[in-house]
Order: C-alpha cells, then sequence, then structure tokens
C-alpha cells in the first residue's frame, strides 16, 4: 500500500454504496454529515482515507477518487451488527444524545468494537507515511488513537467527535468508560463541536485517569493531549453557487407551485432518528392545526424523513410512529388535494435539497440533541434572498452560532407552538436582519474555515509536543 501524509479515518468510506461493476466510484453524498463536511478539504490535498464500504464481507480493492486514495476496511456481518448498530448506534449514539432512547449495554459488543477498532488502527499505521498526520473521527473510531498511538508513535492524531459529549454523570454509566476516554485521549488533540464537551472530557479524566484536566489541555501519563472546540459547517460557496444554478430555481419554482403558491411552506429534512424531534414538531403542528391556529388552506408542512439504521430496531419503531402520526395528521386535517403534511421517506440529492430549502418560509429545525445540525446552515446558505425564517433547537450545536434563529426548546410543546407561529408572522424586515447576519455568519465560518482551524491546531499540538 502507498503512503500519503494525511490520512482519514472514518467508519464509512465517502462513496457510493453501489460501486459499479467496473469500479467506477463517485463521491458519496452521504445522508450523514461527514463525507459532506471533509471533501471539499480532500479534493484538494493527497490523502489517504480509511473506511468501510457499508457492505459485508471481503472489502475490493477500490480505485483512487481523485487524488484521494481509498483503503477499504472489511466487516463481516457478525461485526456489523456487534460494532455498527450495536456498540456505535445503539450504546455510544443514545448515551451521547443525552439518553433520549436509553442506551443498551450489551457485553458481547465491546469486545467487536474493541476489535474492529483496532483493525482500522492497523490500516491507518500501514498508509501513513513517517511523521504523517492521521485524523480520526467520531464516536465510532473512539479506541484508534491510542490503538495507533501504540503502533506508531512517529505520527500526530487527531480526534474529532461530530456528536455531543454527554455530561460527566451519563457518561459514567458507560461500563467500558475508562478505556473509552483513554483511546480518545492518546490524540495530540481532540475537537469538539461545543466547549462545553472538553469541559465535561477534562473533568472525567481527572476523575477516571488520574489526570491534570483543564478545559483546553490534559496532562495524562506525561503527555499533554489538547482539547477544544471547533463548530463544523459547510461549504457556503458551493451550497450558494448550487442554489443559483436554473435546474435549481426550476425546481424550487415548480416546487412551490406544487405546493400551492398561496400558502405558507414549513419545511423539516432529517435522518428518520430518534434525537431529531420529529414527533415533538408533528405534535406542535398537528395541535395548532387541532386549535384552528393554523389551517390546511393556508399552510402546508413538508417533512423529508431519510430513512437511516433500519437494522437497529429503535429505529424501525420510530419510523412506524411517525408513519402512523403523518397519516393521522393528514386523515384529520387533510382536503381532497391538500395535505396537511407531505411526507418523503426517501434520500435528496443536494440540487433538490437546495430546491426545496429555497422553497421553505420556515425551516423547522427541532433536535432534542444534535452535535451541530448541518441542515441547519444548509437552509441559511441557500437562500438567495433575506426572506425565510429558521426555527431552530436549543440542542442542536447550531444554536450557539446561528443566534439570529428563532430558537426554542422542542420538548416544550406550547413554546414551539408559539415560536412556529411568531416565525410564521414574522415582519419581513426582521427576517432580513436575522437572515443576514446568519448569512454573514457562515460565510465567514464555512468548512474550509473548520478545517484549517482544527489543522492549525494540531500542527501547533505537534510543535509542542516535539
Ligand atoms: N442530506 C442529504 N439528503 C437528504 C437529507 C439530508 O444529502 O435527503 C444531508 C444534508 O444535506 C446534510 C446531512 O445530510 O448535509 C445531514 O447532516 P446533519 O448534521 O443535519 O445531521 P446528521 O444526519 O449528520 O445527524
Amino acid at each position: 500500500m502507498r503512503q500519503s501524509s494525511l490520512v482519514v479515518v472514518a467508519n464509512r468510506l465517502p462513496l457510493d454504496d453501489n460501486i459499479a461493476p467496473d469500479g467506477a466510484c463517485e463521491w458519496r453524498r452521504s445522508p450523514g454529515g461527514l463525507a459532506g463536511a471533509l471533501h471539499a478539504i480532500l479534493e484538494q490535498t493527497p490523502a489517504t482515507w480509511v473506511g468501510w464500504t457499508g457492505t459485508i464481507g471481503e472489502a475490493q480493492r477500490l480505485p483512487d477518487l481523485g487524488t484521494l486514495r481509498l483503503c477499504p476496511v472489511s466487516l463481516t456481518e457478525a461485526e456489523a451488527r456487534g460494532y455498527y448498530e450495536g456498540f456505535a448506534n445503539s450504546t455510544l449514539w443514545p448515551l451521547y444524545h443525552d439518553a433520549v432512547e436509553p442506551p443498551v449495554f450489551d457485553r458481547g459488543w465491546w469486545e467487536t468494537y474493541r476489535s474492529v477498532n483496532r483493525r482500522f488502527a492497523e490500516a491507518a499505521a500501514e498508509v501513513a507515511e513517517p511523521g504523517a498526520t492521521v485524523w480520526v473521527q467520531d464516536y465510532h473510531l473512539q479506541l484508534v488513537p491510542q490503538l495507533l498511538r501504540e503502533m506508531r508513535p512517529d505520527v500526530v492524531i487527531g480526534f474529532f467527535l461530530h456528536v455531543p459529549f454527554p455530561p460527566p454523570e451519563l457518561f459514567m454509566q458507560l461500563p467500558r468508560r475508562v478505556e473509552l476516554l483513554r483511546g480518545m485521549l492518546g490524540a495530540d488533540l481532540v475537537g469538539f463541536q461545543r466547549p462545553q464537551a472538553a469541559h465535561n472530557v477534562a473533568q472525567l479524566a481527572a476523575k477516571l485517569l488520574d489526570a491534570r484536566g483543564a478545559d483546553d489541555a490534559i496532562t495524562l501519563d506525561d503527555r499533554v493531549v489538547r482539547t477544544g472546540a471547533f463548530p463544523v459547517s459547510i461549504d457556503v460557496a458551493e451550497m450558494r453557487s448550487l442554489s443559483a444554478r436554473p435546474y435549481v430555481v426550476n425546481q424550487a419554482r415548480r416546487l412551490r407551485h406544487d405546493l400551492g403558491s398561496h400558502k405558507r411552506v414549513l419545511l423539516s429534512v432529517d435522518r428518520l432518528d430518534y434525537t431529531k424531534g420529529i414527533e415533538h414538531r408533528l405534535t406542535a403542528y398537528s395541535e395548532l392545526l387541532r386549535d384552528g391556529r393554523l389551517k390546511v388552506r393556508d399552510t402546508v408542512m413538508v417533512q423529508v424523513a431519510v430513512p437511516s439504521r433500519e437494522r437497529v430496531e429503535n429505529y424501525r419503531g420510530l419510523r412506524d410512529r411517525i408513519e402512523g402520526e403523518v397519516g393521522r395528521i393528514n386523515g384529520e386535517y387533510g382536503r381532497v388535494g391538500e395535505p396537511a403534511i407531505h411526507y418523503l421517506n426517501q434520500p435528496f440529492d443536494r440540487a433538490d435539497l437546495a430546491a426545496l430549502y429555497q422553497t421553505a418560509d420556515v425551516m423547522v429545525v427541532t433536535p432534542l440533541r444534535d452535535g451541530m445540525n448541518l441542515v441547519a446552515k444548509e437552509f441559511v446558505a441557500a437562500r438567495r434572498d433575506d426572506s425565510g425564517a429558521l426555527v431552530l433547537s436549543e440542542f442542536a450545536g447550531a444554536a450557539a452560532e446561528l443566534e439570529d434563529a428563532f430558537l426554542v426548546n422542542p420538548h416544550d410543546v406550547d413554546g414551539l407552538k408559539e415560536t412556529l407561529l411568531h416565525a410564521l408572522a414574522a415582519d419581513p424586515g426582521d427576517l432580513a436582519t436575522r437572515m443576514k447576519a446568519m448569512r454573514s455568519y457562515i460565510t465567514a465560518n464555512d468548512i474550509h474555515a473548520w478545517a484549517r482551524a482544527y489543522l492549525t491546531e494540531l500542527d501547533l499540538a505537534r510543535s509542542l509536543a516535539l
């Protein structure tokens, strides 16, 4: 295997699930935010990406994607269940999202998680050239930094957690809390979305590892691990130029016409996940219809709910509940040719998403907990004028940055109802002021700024460690 000076290690390769028989493949715009987030950086830097293709069994060799080399990691059926569906998505994911669904602690999953993390670390160790920078991504691979450090003490290791890091009292529930914390702190720089996460980790490191912890650095085993907040972002320029394309503009016009030109459109775009607060939002909307404060003749909701993790039990149950509720709302409040909700359980490509964003009067983003929420930022970037309102949960990382959104606590259904009405009735001048401020913020803090900030800090961590 050829070696690279920059290696990204992530659960998934940035590829479509279906690689053509001739081996040709294209960048995958996966419904998860990560591939999209790193796409812009890796187009410009020769690098290797280590990850799983998403299919079971022995991985094939893959051709380069432009300047990017791909290093596929194989998983068996049992490994996909124990590592991905089990420990990553049924233990860590719910625990890291405030335990909005109870995390499952299954002792068998841990061994699989550890051995799969070792396989990723070995692959990274093989493709990293001497002194390379290795950037490990997210909660699936939390043990990789420490494992890699043992194999390759010469490389500089970054770890970035895209999801929230929980408060200490929740993390303390994890049966393998010491190993998980130590694993992550094998990095030279550990990045989070929010400063609170770094604070939580410093407290835990002091308590569990006897380390000296501050919010920007933790001293552990005579080594300094730097920590900090690096809120992830989107490629604003790309979204803006996509939004100006004739196809997108025409598609937005057509959608607007099909939805009813005179109607106010409420839009939500989520992976179908219990952290996204879809049920809370449907309750609020349904009660507004019930109370006669909204009417289907002049308001319509569009809910895109992209299928996600369908082999995980909780997700199937959630889908059934949401589809039942959408059916009930349409049955009770819809009229012939005028549904209350258009429910779309399918993935959209970037161009169609940009058109949808342009169609909305109010973008409704109500996660119960979310590391960042890129959809909120994409909505702002896709708007071609200063109209449109963003209703945004206080529990999304994005809320710390988009302070001009209509911020809301989604657990407070009455508050959510009032906020939706407030956003729908807002004065265009007020909306324009808010939109301008949010646009200027994300323009200055785009994906390139994120990568620059993180990689500059990682370089600094390396020079301080020498
Ligand atoms: N997305 C997409 N097609 C869809 C719905 C969503 O490509 O039909 C993308 C969306 O543009 C965004 C990402 O999926 O970039 C979702 O990221 P977010 O941070 O909002 O949530 P996550 O799914 O990572 O929890």
